[in-house]
């Protein structure tokens, strides 16, 4: 009979893979709705953190910081709920032996969820069971216990930089490289610790890798620098005139909605420290600052952030309220931001079509300065001490600076009692300047204050998937730059809208890049795109 009926038998196996198919889908839709309570209960707190930097009374703050706590708290309460690990396994993404403590996260040879599943549900579950692994290897105490000392280690910092007083600074920066090293010994890693420290930012990436990537980077950047610095410098001064800060604000949100975001769904207020947050899917929020005295910081700034904006508000539709709605990394992220800010914001055809209404909001400022001269000052490089005020060319050699002197704390080959020195030499090395005191020079940065080690070299990756996505986009869009010089910039957000905002974090940062570039990240683009845009301002050759 069996001969002669194959088919039941079929049916019988067909039949208990598709139990198998629908038990795996049963468990990915429990997932998804512990997924969402998560996601309703990070924005809700993300309210709470955006009113804290915009309106908040000071008073408020102490209740706000228990509001925020009691959250976190919720909110890691379900990111380890034992019950995860249960709906994992029936999903076909069973937690693997890298679960154990001290063995490698690295998600390549685990399941990524049972083969009938639709690919979306494979790569949510990729997605959720990481953040299951890396929060349950971590134990509560280790957690509390490195917020408790990063709230310190902060308020520490401000005084100790106010002080300009680095052997205050240094116990607390000494108590939380322990638990960092701690936290990555826990989390595992393959080659070297600060793998795990970097992959919290950079999921996937490689200490190898970024170690590959920025050498190439100095190697061909310190020489242009050093020709650039050579060469006669652009007068900037124009931008320290008097720009009254309501035009400025009134120019902003001409350019904000020249880039597409849209204030339906967002908004811009001020606050100290520019930022983006999510507070929903159709809520994503910007900040800047104004200053009187200097043109550059609110309308870069809030065109960076608008990038940020545009990435948050650009997830496909089904992903929504899901962990695959959030960017797939910050350097992705910072790749937005920078590529608005820098690539089109600093462009001559930008400026083609927004000098003109940029000279009618400042007609006494910019009286005698024509589009050329203002392109220039926008574009001006020069070595300096500080990070966050560096050019698009010295920027990536700060963050080279972090990057080099945090693999030897974290190598434990660097002690932070000679951290001060060592921020010195290398400033000289790379920037060719040197600060004469540590405010201007190791104390200069919240992010270790923060315990975010393993988080600059994101910056400097931005800028490099940024010019790696232009070269790309340069082909697609061959009448992009002539479009821009127009005042219209919509093919380059349908462009991004297409190839990786969609994707949300259901492709992997390199997924993206080799998808839209053909290969790997490297410095080349960058590189390129530096000394093509400033041989030309500088005359080099
Ligand atoms: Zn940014």
């Amino acid at each position: 009979m069996s001969g002669a009926h194959p088919e039941p038998s079929a049916v019988s196996s067909g039949g208990s893979a598709s139990n198998a198919g629908s038990r795996a889908a049963k468990a990915v839709a429990e997932l998804k709705s512990r997924d969402r309570d998560i996601m309703l209960l990070t924005h809700t707190s993300a309210i709470l953190g955006w009113d804290q930097e915009t309106y908040l009374p000071a008073k408020g703050i102490d209740e706000r910081s228990a509001q925020l706590a009691l959250l976190h708290g919720l909110i890691h309460e379900r990111t380890i709920a034992p019950e995860n690990q249960s709906l994992l396994d029936a999903a076909g993404a069973p937690i693997g032996p890298g679960a154990a403590a001290g063995s490698s996260t690295d998600d390549a040879g685990a399941a990524d969820g049972d083969p009938s599943l639709p690919p979306l549900d494979r790569a949510f579950l990729r997605r959720y069971r990481r953040r299951y692994e890396r929060a349950v290897k971590l134990p509560q105490e280790l957690v509390v216990t490195l917020a408790e000392k990063t709230s310190r280690a902060q308020a520490v910092w401000v005084e100790a930089r106010e002080a300009d007083d680095f052997p205050r600074f240094a116990p607390h920066l000494q108590g939380l490289l322990d638990l960092l090293l701690e936290v990555a010994d826990r989390i595992g890693y393959d080659e070297h610790p600060y793998d795990a420290l970097l992959d919290q930012y950079e999921p996937f990436m490689k200490t190898s890798s970024v170690d590959r990537i920025f050498t190439g980077l100095r190697e061909q950047l310190v020489p242009i620098v050093a020709a650039i610095a050579e060469a006669p410098q652009v007068d900037a001064s124009i931008l320290e005139r008097a720009f009254p800060v309501a035009a400025q604000e009134r120019f902003g949100r001409t350019v904000m909605d020249a880039l597409g975001y849209s204030r339906n769904r967002g908004r811009l207020d001020v606050s100290a420290h520019p930022f983006t947050t999510t507070l929903g899917f159709d809520d994503v929020r910007i900040t800047t600052r104004y200053n009187e005295r200097f043109f550059n910081s609110a309308i870069f700034g809030t065109m960076h952030e608008v990038g940020h904006g545009l990435y948050e508000l650009g997830f496909a539709d089904d992903l929504r309220g899901t962990l695959l709605a959030e960017g797939t990394s910050l350097g992705i992220h910072e790749s937005q931001s920078r590529m608005w800010e820098n690539m089109v914001g600093r462009s001559r055809p930008f400026w083609r079509h927004f000098y003109p209404i940029l000279r009618s909001h400042f007609p006494d400022a910019l009286l005698d300065v024509d589009a050329e001269r203002f392109y220039r000052a926008v574009n001006r490089v020069a070595p300096s001490l500080i990070r966050v005020e560096a050019d698009e060319v010295t920027y990536a050699l700060h963050v080279i600076l972090r990057f080099e002197l945090e693999k030897e704390l974290v190598s434990r080959t660097l002690s932070v009692k000679d951290l001060p020195e060592a921020w010195r030499a290398k400033s000289r090395e790379l920037l060719g300047v040197e600060p004469s005191n540590d405010r201007d020079g190791v104390l200069q940065d919240i992010h270790w204050s923060m315990g975010g080690i393993g988080y600059f070299p994101t910056y400097a990756l931005g800028n490099l998937y940024a010019a790696a996505f232009m070269q790309r986009i340069n082909r697609d869009l061959p009448t992009l730059w002539n479009e821009i010089a127009e005042g219209n910039c919509s093919s380059l957000l349908s462009w991004l809208r297409t190839h990786i905002h969609r994707h949300g974090s259901a492709r992997t940062a390199e997924e993206l890049c080799i998808e839209i570039t053909g290969a790997p990240l490297s410095a080349k683009p960058f590189v390129d795109y530096v000394w093509e845009k400033y041989r030309d301002i500088y005359g080099l050759d």
